[in-house]
């Protein structure tokens, strides 16, 4: 069945006393909603963060996740945490193909497939996110429906059925992220049912009906709902709103 899903990308934001903060009272909020089986409350936290906000979310309510996560097992890479590394830790979920990783990061569907495949291989489930640039909406339907399409094809849809039941799709336009701009819920709804109608040539039509794919793009409490509504649309990767445990609160209450 089709997970509903709210996901908190604190990026690199709070000290780690702030970061426990919000996470205990994200934590509390879940606990108190008693939410539905299938609606999920994710939160992604910076790596340094994991650990204390591990000992203090109800895991039962909340799942953590990060933010990335190496291309490589282990070994001579310096600064990099390997997804077994997080699954130490109590990580359940990794954010991978963000538009800032692969922006300044410089990372593409070569180094994020083995990403993907570290992290299934250590039982995390992917948040994957695709999207196009400002230009590439602006060049019109067919190419941006082409650069979402290639994101997908050159590393999810190379996967096996199983595999790809562990993968979320974020669709996160790039112009939307952090800029104030958000896609209309019409034009989200229309990249979700791309998605959608991709994943079901790809994987076959249960496969695609059961495939969770979230927005993301400066969603708040003031536009949730109506993107949230639209019917492919399963809830949504929040960046600057789940900075604050109110706003992250209306937000999954929107759907
Ligand atoms: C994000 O970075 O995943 C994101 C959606 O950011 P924001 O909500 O701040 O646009």
């Amino acid at each position: 069945m089709r997970k509903l899903i709210v996901a908190g990308n604190w990026k690199m934001n709070t000290s780690v006393a702030e970061g426990v903060e919000l996470a205990k009272k994200v934590s509390a909020y879940a606990q108190q909603k008693n939410l539905p089986a299938g609606k999920q409350i994710v939160i992604a936290p910076p790596f340094t963060h994991l650990a204390p906000v591990a000992g203090v979310i109800d895991a039962n309510k909340v799942i953590l996740a990060a933010q990335d996560c190496a291309a490589t097992k282990n070994g001579a890479y310096t600064g990099e945490v390997s997804a077994s590394m997080l699954k130490g830790l109590g990580v359940k979920a990794v954010i991978l193909g963000h538009s800032e990783r692969r922006q300044y990061f410089k990372e593409n569907s070569e180094i994020l497939l083995k990403k993907i495949k570290l992290a299934l291989e250590e039982g995390l489930d992917v948040i994957f996110c695709v999207g196009e640039t400002k230009d590439q909406r602006e060049a019109g339907a067919n190419l941006y429906f082409n650069v979402i399409k290639a994101q997908l094809v050159d590393t999810v849809f190379t996967l096996t059925k199983e595999e790809f039941a562990k993968i979320v799709i974020a669709y996160e336009p790039v112009w939307a992220i952090g800029t104030g701009l958000t896609a209309t819920p019409e034009q989200a709804q229309e990249i979700h049912e791309f998605i959608r109608k991709e994943v079901a040539a790809n994987f076959g039509a249960q496969v695609a009906e059961d495939t969770t794919i979230l927005y993301g793009g400066s969603c708040k409490p003031s536009n949730a709902a109506e993107i949230f509504a639209k019917k492919d649309v399963d809830g949504g990767l929040i960046g600057g709103a789940a900075l604050k445990a109110e706003d992250f609160g209306k937000i999954i209450d929107a759907r």
